[in-house]
């Protein structure tokens, strides 16, 4: 059975966070995740989407056994599982992936609009069980909808979501990977700024929102995974049976 960490966060208010944030706007990326691993590891993890390895390259730094989360929704391209196994390989990760159960039919076939609510947004509630804290590579420049993302936050499940690159600049990220060698998906040269599941990401244009070719043709913007963003209201946690695998 789990052991459920009995450490509070009470005294991290709105106010503290709120002091917390305004701190972090000036600190670096390291910074952030030696305070989030200092007060939260282990009780904590990192979700990593497999677009690239920077924040995974930072955060190991700080803490080698950090747990990082990948979601394997049946659905990655090809491109995404390699480029998690050459980050495993890389850094030797403390990875923890979740997969999804089986369907006969796809679910982003049979149900499209809520595909996401098992295949990603229940995963992530199974991988920060016990959790205190987590942290994501989520950065303010990636779309519109993201401009607001806090640095430090509490999410909707109470617990303290840290992401430590939102201030962090497209040509921010290049220069890291540039001067750290930082494994990156090979789709980000083949037109992918924002690379999900492939039945619903496509190639954009040079110029064009980077998350523009999500979901294309459908309403949906965000997955839900960040639940501090408007996605279209459809993916209500709990839609389906889902076996815990
Ligand atoms: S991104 Fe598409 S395929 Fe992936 S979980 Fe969401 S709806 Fe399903």
């Amino acid at each position: 059975m789990a052991v459920l960490d009995t450490r509070s966060t009470d005294d991290l208010t709105d106010e503290a966070l709120a002091a917390l944030g305004a701190r972090f706007e000036t600190a670096s990326a390291a910074e952030i995740v030696a305070w989030t691993v200092e007060r939260f590891h282990p009780q904590m993890c990192l979700t990593a989407s497999m677009t690239d390895a920077v924040l995974i390259d930072v955060a190991v730094a700080v803490e080698p056994a950090i747990e990082v989360v990948f979601i394997d929704t049946g659905y990655h391209f090809t491109e995404t599982m390699e480029t998690l196994e050459k980050v495993r390989r890389r850094y030797g990760l403390n990875l923890r992936i979740m997969t999804v159960p089986h369907y006969e039919v796809p679910l982003w076939q049979s149900d499209p609009v809520n595909c996401c609510s098992p295949a990603k947004v229940f995963q992530l509630e199974r991988a920060l069980f016990g959790k205190l804290a987590w942290m994501s590579g989520l950065r303010r420049q990636e779309s519109d909808t993201r401009r607001q993302a806090a640095i430090v936050s509490r999410d909707s499940r109470g617990l303290i979501k840290v992401n430590p690159l939102a201030t962090w600049t497209d040509l921010d990220v290049q220069g890291y990977i540039d001067d750290h060698d930082v494994p990156v998906n090979p789709l980000l040269m083949k037109g992918y700024p924002s690379i999900g599941c492939w039945p619903c990401t496509r190639p954009v244009k040079a110029g064009d929102d980077p998350r523009s070719g999500r979901w294309v043709g459908q309403a949906k913007t965000e997955c839900g995974l960040h639940d501090e963003f408007a996605h279209d209201g459809s993916d209500e946690f709990g839609a389906y049976e889902v076996e815990q695998v």
